[in-house]
């Protein structure tokens, strides 16, 4: 019987230890899936959550909320309890030359009650998300659960089968939705075609000291042929340090003593903590990509967040992109989801409001990175902040595009 749902088992389907049901299985525990998870359970919907990771702490994924995501937070009545994490606030993100400096990006005038970036440890977020997911008896979270496969019954996604436990589980549901994230396995199986962008640049992460008489928020350091972005994490520095696309091997090649030296004559101030950096395994490396698929839905499955939509790290907006996109998907399907009457029309307004938000900010990053990061990252002179930044009528337009969207996202069930 198992075997006349999958038009292509590729395993022994006695293999499969159990199978349960539900009406929307979300495969990936990040951002998108755990905030969707939140949204359709308070509904009342039955749903299950499959994260690969055994749990959600994994290094340099980004740990900012932005304004829009907080408003989200205060709709949902969770935000004086979120804030109550331990975290800090980017009031204003500044981009200092050795002569120079200006301010990129100002939310302290932006119209909302969180004029600044919240940065909290991504993993804090998402144990908080799916703490209160947890309230409700109609959710199942499964950790390690590594969705390999999809069963597809008459062109229809009817569910997943996944890795975990020891074993093979199949998950049946009216709705499978992809929350998996860059390397999207859905994605793949799903046969989705994505249209490309290729950005110039790679990103190396690693963490410094931050000293008490630091300059606080975020800021961007540019020296000759180097750009380094500094996020305060209290205690800490999470450090970006952007190469020119495919440098990575030719950096190792140098040495860790070289990337030192460098980042030093970016920002001297650090000379006095560089030491902390002693090992390659402290040093992330992203390899940037930007891309979206051309359409986020097929029959019983969607796409949503970076499955979606890879981002560039440019304004540190994949995360807010993926809630949002969480959300619009709540409204448009909680409903038919619970009147059983859900149809392909229903997957299609994701994308139709998801879509347009999507390809303007990846085109400000594209902006960006050829007109700012890659002149930087391929010349030898001093770069002077452009002008316009000065200008305060186009002061706030940075802020507003990063922090708020031009598209505000609100929950409707
Ligand atoms: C180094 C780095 C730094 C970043 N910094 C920022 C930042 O400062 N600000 C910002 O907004 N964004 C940042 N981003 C981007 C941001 O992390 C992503 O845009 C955002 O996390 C996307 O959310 P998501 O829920 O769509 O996917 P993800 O957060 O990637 O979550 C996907 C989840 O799916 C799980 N998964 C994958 N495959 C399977 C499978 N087969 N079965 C089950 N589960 C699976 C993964 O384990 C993961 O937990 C950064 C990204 C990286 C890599």
């Amino acid at each position: 019987m198992t075997n006349s749902l999958s038009e292509n088992p590729a395993h022994d389907i006695h293999d499969i230890i159990d199978v349960q049901t539900t009406d929307c299985c979300i495969v990936g525990g990040g951002p998108a899936g755990a905030v969707l998870a939140l949204l359709l359970a308070r509904q009342g919907i039955p749903v299950m959550l499959l994260e690969a990771h055994k749990d959600f702490d994994r290094d340099f994924r980004g740990d900012t909320i932005h304004p829009s995501v907080m408003e989200i937070m205060a709709e949902l009545g969770l935000s004086d309890r979120l804030l109550a994490l331990p975290h800090s606030k980017i009031r204003q993100l500044r981009i200092q030359t050795a002569e120079d400096s200006a301010i990129l990006a100002d939310f302290s005038h932006l119209k909302t009650n969180y004029p600044y970036i919240t940065m909290l440890p991504q993993v804090k977020f998402l144990e908080f998300i799916t703490q209160e997911t947890q309230k409700y008896p109609n959710f199942q979270l499964i950790m390690g659960a590594n969705v390999q496969e999809l069963i597809i019954t008459d062109g229809v996604v009817a569910g997943v089968r996944y890795r975990g436990g020891g074993g093979w589980h199949e998950i049946r549901s009216k709705l499978t939705v992809g929350a998996d994230g860059r390397h999207s396995k859905l994605r793949q199986l799903g046969g989705f075609e994505s249209v490309e962008t290729s950005p110039s640049m790679d990103v190396l992460w690693f963490r410094l000291p931050r000293h008490p008489e630091d300059a606080e928020g975020g800021m961007g350091r540019i020296g000759k042929g180097h750009i380094l972005v500094m996020l305060d994490r209290g205690e800490e520095w999470q450090v970006a340090y952007v190469i020119p696309k495919g440098g990575y091997q030719q950096l190792r090649t140098a040495g860790l003593e070289e990337l030192k030296k460098s980042v030093v004559e970016v920002v001297p101030e650090l000379g006095n903590r560089i030491s902390n950096l002693h090992d390659w395994s402290q040093v992330a490396f992203l390899s940037v990509e930007s891309s979206r698929v051309k359409r986020w839905y097929r029959p019983g499955l969607l796409l949503i967040g970076d499955a979606a939509h890879v981002m560039s790290p440019v304004g540190g907006v994949g995360i807010n992109y993926a809630i949002q996109d969480a959300v619009v998907a709540a409204n448009a399907i909680a409903k038919p989801l619970k009147n059983q009457n859900l149809q392909l029309k229903d997957l299609a307004k994701v994308q139709n409001q998801r879509e347009l938000p999507t390809r303007i900010i990846q085109a400000f990053q594209t902006i960006i990175q050829k007109q700012i990061f890659t002149r930087i990252l391929t010349s030898d002179q001093t770069f002077q902040p452009p002008a316009f930044l000065r200008l305060p009528i186009l002061r706030d337009f940075p802020a507003r595009l990063i922090g708020l969207g031009l598209f505000p996202v609100h929950v409707q069930i």
